[in-house]
């Protein structure tokens, strides 16, 4: 009996160990200058202060989104939000082994410093995560349910998600969020504000989050933000969106 559980053992290891090498080239290669550290304090749907790998090759979004937008997207703005917020808690005492989401709850409470990067890093996290090479990805039946009788139908909700997107003037964030009373809800906000800061207009948790900042799309769309938000649902990944809807 002993015997077997060993071999048992051994065997989910070498399994492990065989998942690991898999997945070590594609994690190598985007992680090179990222701090890899403190994640283990956080579930997939918290976030933490430091800058995770991206989950996928500069290139993987092609065309919907080229390689240098994504190398300066994360590399270059999303890099300096987790710098200047981990400079901004250390300024305010914020202890960083903690959740981001404490802080961006309280937000009214910070400097505007705080506000600014805490959201930028807290958005840029969850924007990586909520795109994908794979196009085959879907809404779980329960998501689809809940878009059903939030909006009537996947169309009518995407079409009010992309007025918000194409509306909101200046940089920011078109969302879909799951509003305190448990509603879906299409809204936007300016910067690098989010649903999750106690000075949201309308507050809730995000499912999905758009950047519509130039710096996000300016590179190959230039003018034309209706075609960047468009391409975003072709590498949307409902994966992650499952997964954030279940959470709640
Ligand atoms: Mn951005």
């Amino acid at each position: 009996m002993k015997q077997s559980s060993r071999r048992n053992f051994i065997g989910q290891s070498a399994l492990a160990g065989i998942g690991a090498l898999i997945t070590l080239p594609n994690l190598g290669a985007l992680a090179a200058s990222n701090n890899m550290t403190n994640t283990s304090n956080f579930s997939p749907i918290t976030t933490g202060f430091d800058q995770q790998p991206l989950p996928y090759v500069y290139s993987a979004l092609e065309p919907s989104i080229d390689t240098l937008t994504m190398d300066i997207h994360y590399n270059k703005h999303a890099a300096a939000y987790s710098k200047n917020l981990k400079e901004a808690a250390l300024a305010e005492g914020v202890d960083t082994s903690k959740p981001l989401e404490d802080v961006l709850y309280k937000i009214s409470k910070y400097s505007v410093k705080m506000r600014n990067n805490g959201g930028g890093h807290y958005n840029h996290e969850m924007f990586w995560k909520l795109l994908s090479a794979d196009t085959t990805t879907q809404p779980s039946a329960k998501l689809l349910a809940a878009i059903n009788t939030g909006f009537g139908s996947m169309d009518e909700m995407k079409k009010q998600f992309n007025t918000a997107a194409t509306t909101r003037f200046g940089s920011g964030w078109a969302w879909l969020i799951i509003t305190n009373d448990k509603k879906l809800a299409i809204i936007s906000t300016p910067n690098q504000d989010n649903p999750l800061m106690d000075i949201a207009e309308v507050k809730g948790f995000p499912l999905i989050g758009l950047d519509v900042w130039e710096h996000a799309y300016y590179l190959k769309y230039q003018n034309r933000r209706a075609d960047y938000i468009a391409s975003f649902w072709k590498i949307l990944n409902w994966n992650t969106v499952n997964t954030r809807f279940e959470s709640i």
